[in-house]
C-alpha cells in the first residue's frame, strides 16, 4: 500500500473482492453485485467465455486426433490428473496439468483442479442434493469435529434461492434424509432402476431408491431464459462446456448475469498471493495479487472480501496471509487453519447383472440416474463406524457385436449388435470423519512460479472409512441378492483421497472462536469482512455432492455481508 498513491488506491477499491470465479466464487459475485456492490472478481487463470470458448462442445469422436482418447505421453506425464474420469482429449484444456501447478503428498492425495473462469464448475457431474438435519447433528451427536453453528432451517431457504436460479431437477421424495427443494422436472429411471426401487421399498422400507438431482435444466423457466440458457438436450459431453447452457455453470449463469449488472469486474490471470491485515483497523483492507502472465505483484482494496478459491487454496491464501497480528496465518487465534480436512470415500463399488425385464431397453442418453440416500446411523448409531454413505444406483443394457471373421464377414458381424442383459451397479459416497491430523500446511522453502508456497497435503483414510467400505458391501451384496441381480461383484480401487473431488475443510464453521475460524455467517470470527463460502468452511462432510451448499452459504453470507456493511458493522 505504501507505495501507492492515493489516485491509484482509488481506482482499485472496490466495495468487495472474490477470489475464484469458481461455483461458489460465482455465487459470491452475484449475490454481492444484486445488491449493488461494485465487486471485483480476481481469478487467477484464464478467460472462459460462454460457448466461444467452448473449443470441443460441438466436435465429434471421430474428429479428434486421438479419437478422444488422451495419448498415452499426456498419461504419462500426468499421472494424478488422468485419474480423474473427466479428463480426456476433448476437455484436457479445463484441467490443471501436474507440473504446471506442483503440490507436495506427505501423503498420496489426487488434486484435482481447474484454473480457469468458471473454475470446476465447466467439469463438474452437476448432482444436487440438500443436507438433511441429520447431517448437520452428526458432528454434535459422536464428538468428531465441533458442532455446526447452523441447522437446516437456517440454510433451507438459501437452497430454494439458488436452486431456483440455478435450475435443479428432482421429485418431491418427501425423505427426511433428503429434503424436496425448488425442482424442475426429473429425470425419469429406467425400468430395472424402478424395479430396484421397488424391491428395496419390498425388502428395506427405509431404503429409498430417487431420481438423482441434478443441476440441468430439463424444462427451463423464465429466470433461465433470462440468463441466456435453454433446454437441456441430453448430449452428456456437459463437461466440455454446453453452447446451450444447459447445465449450471459459472460462466452461463451467475458470472454473465453479475456481468450484466454493471457492478462487477472480472480480472482473470490474476494470482491472489494473499489478503491484506492492517492492524490498526483490525481488518483486512485487501489482497495482494501477483498477475499470472507479467508476475507484477499488485494490489486490490475493498470493504469485504470474499474467499472462494476452492477448499485447499483457500486454505493456501490464509496460511499465507501472514501478519504480525496473525503470525500463521490470516484469522488463525484457533491454530485449527489448516487442519481437519474431509473428503469423501468413493473407493467402493458393486456391479451385477440381470436378467428379467428383457423385453425393455432404455433409449438415448440421461444426465442422471438412481441415488441412495444414506441409510445407515440415521436415527441412532447402529454400526462400528461413524457417519453413513449415500450411493448411485445405475441400470443399462449394453450392446454385444461379434467380431468374428474376416473381411465381408466381420463387416456384417459388426454391424449386427445384440442387447446385453441389464447391468446394474454403485458406487460408494462416504462421509469420512475430519480429524486434526488431517490437515495441509505451506512449505518453508519451495515456491511456484508465482512465488507462492507449495502446499504439503497430508490427508487420508482411516479405520473407520475400511469398516465403512465393508459395511457397504455387505449392505449391497444383500440388496442385489434380494433383487435377484447375479454374478455380484465387488470392486474397491483403493484411489487416493482427493480423487472423489469433494476435498473439504481447513477454515471450518463453528460456535466457537478457540476452536474454529468461521462463525455461523461464514465470517472469520477474528477478522469480520472476510468470509469463507466453499469447501474450506465445512465443518463436517456429510455423504452429498457438496457444490450446492456451497452455492447456498455463498448466496446467505454475501445477504449477511451486505446488511452487516449497511449497518456499519463491519
Ligand atoms: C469431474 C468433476 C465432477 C464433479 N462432480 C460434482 C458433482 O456432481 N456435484 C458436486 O456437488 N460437485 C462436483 N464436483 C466438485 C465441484 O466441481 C466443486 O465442489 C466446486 O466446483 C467447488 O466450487 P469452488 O468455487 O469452491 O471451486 P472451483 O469451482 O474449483 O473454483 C475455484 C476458482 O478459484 C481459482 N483460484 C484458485 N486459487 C486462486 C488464487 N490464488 N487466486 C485467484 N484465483 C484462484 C481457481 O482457478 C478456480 O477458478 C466435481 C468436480 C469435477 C472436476
Ligand atoms: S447434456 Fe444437456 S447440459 Fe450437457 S451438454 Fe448436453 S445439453 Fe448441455
Amino acid at each position: 500500500m505504501s507505495n501507492l498513491n492515493i489516485d491509484s488506491i482509488k481506482r482499485v477499491t472496490y466495495d468487495a473482492i472474490v477470489i475464484g470465479s469458481g461455483i461458489s466464487g460465482g455465487w459470491s459475485a452475484k449475490e454481492l453485485t444484486d445488491r449493488g456492490l461494485k465487486t471485483l472478481m480476481l481469478e487467477r487463470g484464464r478467460d472462459v467465455k460462454h460457448i466461444v470458448d467452448y473449443p470441443t462442445a460441438m466436435t465429434q469422436p471421430w474428429e479428434f486426433e486421438h479419437r478422444n482418447q488422451l495419448p498415452l505421453e499426456v498419461r504419462k506425464a500426468n499421472p494424478v490428473i488422468s485419474k480423474c474420469y473427466a479428463f480426456y482429449e476433448g476437455t484436457t484444456h479445463f484441467f490443471v496439468k501436474d507440473d504446471e501447478h506442483p503440490y507436495i503428498q506427505d501423503k498420496p492425495f489426487d488434486w484435482i483442479r481447474g484454473y480457469q473462469v468458471g473454475g470446476k464448475s465447466l467439469m463438474w457431474a452437476r448432482m444436487t442434493q440438500r443436507w438433511s438435519d441429520f447431517d448437520y447433528v452428526g458432528p454434535a451427536r459422536d464428538g468428531y469435529a465441533v458442532d455446526w453453528p447452523i441447522r437446516y432451517a437456517d440454510i433451507a431457504p438459501w437452497y430454494s434461492h439458488v436452486e431456483k436460479f440455478a435450475g435443479i431437477t428432482g421429485n418431491k421424495d418427501g425423505l427426511d434424509t433428503l429434503p424436496d427443494g425448488e425442482f424442475l422436472p426429473a429425470y425419469e429411471l429406467s425400468c430395472v432402476e424402478k424395479y430396484f426401487k421397488e424391491q428395496m421399498t419390498k425388502h428395506f422400507p427405509d431404503r429409498y431408491v430417487i431420481s438423482g438431482r441434478t443441476a440441468h435444466l430439463s424444462q427451463p423457466q423464465p429466470i433461465h431464459y433470462k440468463q441466456g440458457r435453454g433446454k437441456c438436450v441430453n448430449r452428456t459431453i456437459c463437461e466440455r462446456g454446453c453452447p446451450y447452457g444447459g447445465y449450471f455453470s459459472s460462466n452461463s449463469s451467475t458470472i454473465p448475469w453479475a456481468l450484466k449488472s454493471g457492478k462487477l469486474t472480472l480480472r482473470p490471470d490474476s494470482v491472489v498471493h494473499s489478503i491484506i491485515y492492517d492492524e490498526s483497523l483490525g481488518k483486512a483492507t485487501g489482497v495482494r495479487v501477483v498477475d499470472a502472465n507479467t508476475k507484477e505483484v499488485m494490489e486490490f482494496f475493498a470493504k469485504i472480501i470474499f474467499v472462494n478459491a476452492a477448499a485447499l487454496n483457500t486454505n493456501l491464501i490464509l496460511l499465507n496471509s501472514t501478519s504480525n497480528r496473525f503470525p500463521t496465518g490470516l484469522g488463525n487465534d484457533s491454530g485449527v487453519l489448516g487442519k481437519y480436512v474431509a473428503f469423501h470415500n468413493y473407493r467402493a463399488r458393486i456391479n451385477a447383472e440381470y436378467d428379467g425385464h428383457l423385453e425393455t431397453t432404455t433409449e438415448g442418453r440421461k444426465p442422471s440416474s438412481g441415488y441412495i440416500p444414506r441409510f445407515r446411523n440415521v436415527h441412532r448409531q447402529e454400526t462400528e463406524f461413524l457417519r453413513g454413505y449415500a450411493s448411485g444406483f445405475s441400470a443399462n443394457r449394453g450392446e454385444i457385436r461379434s467380431n468374428e471373421g474376416l473381411g465381408e464377414e466381420l463387416k456384417t458381424n459388426l454391424s449386427k449388435a445384440k442387447l446385453s442383459i441389464w447391468r446394474v451397479g454403485s458406487g460408494i459416497m462416504g462421509e469420512t470423519i475430519p480429524k486434526e491430523s488431517n490437515y495441509v500446511s505451506l512449505d518453508k522453502d519451495k515456491k511456484d512460479a508465482w512465488g507462492i508456497p507449495q502446499m504439503h497435503v497430508n490427508v487420508g483414510y482411516d479405520d473407520n472409512d475400511e469398516k465403512m467400505i465393508k459395511d457397504f458391501f455387505e449392505q449391497f451384496t444383500e440388496m442385489y441378492t434380494k433383487a435377484g441381480f447375479t454374478n455380484i461383484r465387488t470392486s474397491d480401487s483403493k484411489q487416493a483421497a482427493g480423487l472423489d473431488i469433494h476435498e473439504m475443510g481447513g477454515v471450518r464453521m463453528g460456535h466457537d472462536p478457540k476452536t474454529s475460524m468461521l462463525n455461523k455467517w461464514n465470517q472469520m470470527h477474528a477478522c469480520k469482512n472476510v468470509f469463507v463460502t466453499d469447501g474450506a468452511c465445512m465443518t463436517s462432510t456429510s455423504t452429498q455432492n457438496p457444490s450446492l451448499t456451497y452455492m447456498a452459504y455463498s448466496a446467505r453470507a454475501a445477504d449477511y455481508a451486505v446488511r452487516e456493511l449497511k449497518k456499519r458493522n463491519i
